[in-house]
């Protein structure tokens, strides 16, 4: 039962979760649950992972925080590790993915400042998804979100998703950067053609823009890759990220090369927690271990075996649209709205998300195995069988 002394901003909620391991929850009945969405995309590792609930002890029991009046161990150590990993220069730490995009988006803002555009822009697309503070409230493509909460900023512009195009006419004297997920999320698993992202860098180079990738659920080697730029030849200037770096801790971390790295000086950002040493302990033991245990390189082995065992599974499906992923970001758009199947999904025992009306989303921790790839497919594909039957 949900308690009513907690505000209702996320509806009925039916389960209660008392338990984690590897890739199953168990609610307060006993009942086990294959967890396909990972806490949406945090838990890449899987739920109580040996060596993270270890490294948050050890960190725990030395030094949970300090201010950043101070330097700490952890905080340098996981800069330098997150800066090698993506060939970025520097890092701001904050506690959540809107919290990085925001520090993006002050970048961006003085970025313009400080070259005398007193009204900068940034442009951003369609369908996107920033976060739930004012600024990347604005910042989403998703009128539906906005609804209520007006006076939004000024200096955002919209354009559609995966259309240079639009992009190019949309681009003023006032523009100072263009801030993209290199695949949606929220939008629908939303996957662009191969060259969006460097035909982006090479406007933003054309026109002195910056680069600002939000890699906060396409980051942590979800698509194949430690970060999704990393499928193409490019860097962006500003990169932000969350969910997957802490494995379920809080923190979120807004990466910045080149002119975007010097724009921020003492003063201009700051926040309690964000870096904090247990947060950049943990972060660090996430990344080594998700390049120990191969994950980036299971993320494609998998994510390719779900869809093709999908494609066999519900040939000839009149509901399919459409069948994509990027590593383990899976889609089955259905030609119909499903919001019902999560539901349904949850009663045998499987945990997956319905995004954009249609779209099913799958995210399942990176450590998933054929057989549980194949128990995701067994009970999605009845499901969505016997919803086709329903007429
Ligand atoms: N950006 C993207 C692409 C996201 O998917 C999300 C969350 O779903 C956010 C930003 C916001 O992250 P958080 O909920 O940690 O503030």
């Amino acid at each position: 039962m949900q308690s009513a002394a907690i505000m209702n901003t996320y509806g009925e909620r039916k389960l209660t979760f008392v338990r984690g391991e590897g890739v199953y929850l168990w609610d307060d009945e006993g009942r086990r649950y294959l967890d396909a969405l990972s806490g949406i995309a945090v838990c890449g590792l899987g739920h109580s992972h040996p060596s993270i609930t270890e490294a948050i002890s050890e960190q725990a029991a030395c030094l949970v925080h300090t201010s950043n009046l101070y330097n700490t161990e952890p905080q340098q150590k996981l800069a330098e590790y997150l800066c090698d990993l993506t060939d970025m220069d520097n890092v701001f730490f904050s506690n959540s993915g809107a919290e990085a995009n925001e520090a993006a988006i002050k970048i961006a803002r003085k970025y313009g400042n400080d070259k005398g555009i007193k009204n900068p822009t940034i442009i951003t697309m369609n369908g996107s998804f920033h976060g739930r503070t004012m600024a990347t409230l604005t910042a989403t493509g998703n009128p539906k979100v906005k609804v209520g909460f007006a006076p939004l900023l000024d200096g955002f512009s919209h354009v559609d998703y995966d259309d240079i195009e639009s992009v190019k006419k949309s681009i003023t004297p006032n523009t100072v950067a263009i801030m993209v997920e290199p695949i949606q999320g929220e939008g629908g698993v939303n996957i662009p053609h191969e060259h969006y992202l460097t035909e982006l860098r090479s406007i933003c180079d054309e026109h002195d823009l910056l680069l600002m990738l939000d890699e906060i659920q396409t980051g942590n080697s979800r698509t194949g890759k430690p970060f999704a730029f990393q499928h193409c030849n490019i860097k962006p200037d500003v990169l932000t990220t969350a969910k997957g770096l802490g494995n379920g801790f809080p923190i979120g971390a807004c990466l910045a090369q080149g002119k975007a790295s010097q724009v921020l000086q003492p003063g201009n950002h700051g926040s309690t927690y964000g870096g904090n040493p247990l947060g950049c302990h943990v972060a660090l033991r996430v990344l080594k271990e998700l390049k120990e245990s191969n994950c980036a390189e299971n993320a494609v082995t998998m994510g390719d075996y779900l869809i093709r065992n999908f494609a066999t599974e519900l040939a000839g499906s009149s509901l399919i649209a459409n069948i994509r992923n990027k590593g383990l970001m899976v889609a089955i758009e259905l030609t119909q709205d499903c919001p019902e199947l999560v539901g349904e999904a949850a009663a045998c025992g499987l945990l997956i998300n319905v995004t954009a009306g249609n779209v099913i989303r799958l995210l399942p921790p990176l450590i998933i195995s054929a057989e549980h790839a194949d128990e995701i497919v067994k009970v999605l594909s009845q499901l969505i069988l016997s919803l086709e039957n329903k007429g």
